[in-house]
């Protein structure tokens, strides 16, 4: 695996892979890999002929408040991962790289950012967009993978890619999760272990929001009760956000249409820690799948 630093070299060799006609998968990272990134990383294995991994952690994403500084950052550990892996390259710029003195320029995204991630951490997405640009102009992939895990961020890099016309397609790959169903998440370090112990609790409030709309519940307020009742009953938990919305725009209509794509979004504190997560389903039709068992049912 070849380590590239800075943006001239690192465009240099996909010139080279391009004129080769090469296929380019990118996977944006901030690093401190778990096999959510590694499963990323496999998926662009499968998907094209050389993976370049980004890892950068890139301070305009985050708010002053926020944890920049003491993000979890292992440089050596993040390089055997992604070479195990199979990364071809790994894309390591520094800060001054990215923005060097003088640097004046930031994608600002609307619309898809109005709501939850985007209304709690009103910057985020412009940082966001802003590095998914120069890294997609640094690394110019063909394909570029994303994780479901941050839902909204992958409707916000769709966005931008359709807007600013990158050639590039987006592909999205479902969240990993540990065995009792919490979400891998660089983050997941900062719970102590009795916090980690209550922290699937996110992950049981998913399962309760799917399993109500799977029953044929298409009231957005009892959908998102449903879920918020089960986080409730974990006292260290404080809710940030606990809402079912339409999966394509964010919509929050009174009920959901049958055939309706749903997403369940949550973040939520635990003590300092905030996790977020999220799961997709869709509103029964009515329409049963057994078209048989759907006339015994109704003669
Ligand atoms: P991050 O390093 O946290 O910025 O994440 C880099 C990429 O990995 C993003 O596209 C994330 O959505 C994705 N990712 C993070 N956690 C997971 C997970 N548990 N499963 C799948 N993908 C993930």
């Amino acid at each position: 695996m070849k380590i590239v630093k800075t943006v001239r070299e690192m465009q240099q060799l996909s010139d080279k892979l391009r004129e080769n006609k090469t296929k380019i998968a990118c996977v944006p990272t901030m690093g401190y890999f778990h096999d959510g990134h590694v499963s990323l990383m496999k998926r662009g294995k499968e998907l094209a002929d050389v993976v370049v991994t980004t890892l950068f952690v890139n301070p305009t994403q985050f708010a002053p408040n926020e944890d920049f500084e003491d993000y979890p950052r292992d440089f050596e550990r993040d390089a055997n991962l992604a070479e195990a892996a199979g990364v071809d390259i790994l894309f390591n710029p520094s800060v001054k790289e990215m923005y060097p003195d003088g640097y004046n320029t930031f994608v600002q995204i609307k619309g898809v950012t109005d709501k939850f991630e985007g209304q709690r951490r009103p910057t985020h997405f412009n940082g966001v967009a802003t590095v998914v640009s120069k890294l997609f102009n640094a690394v110019k992939p063909h394909i570029a993978i994303f994780g479901q895990k941050d839902y909204q961020q992958t409707l916000v890099i769709k966005q931008l890619t359709k807007d600013l016309l990158f050639d590039i397609k987006i592909h999205v790959a479902p969240t990993q999760r540990q065995s009792d169903g919490l979400a891998m998440s660089s983050r997941n370090v900062y719970l102590s272990t009795e916090q980690r112990s209550k922290a699937s609790a996110i992950y049981e409030a998913l399962q309760q929001g799917i399993t109500a709309i799977e029953s044929g519940e298409k009231r957005r307020k009892i959908i998102n009760a449903t879920m918020q009742n089960v986080l409730r009953q974990v006292q260290a938990f404080q809710i940030d956000y606990c809402s079912a919305a339409n999966a394509e725009d964010f919509d929050e209509p009174e009920e959901f249409l049958p055939g309706q794509k749903i997403v369940l979004l949550i973040a939520a504190y635990m003590g300092k820690t905030r996790l977020i997560d999220n799961a997709v389903c869709t509103s029964p039709s009515g329409i049963s799948p057994n078209p048989e068992k759907f006339i015994e049912d109704h003669i």
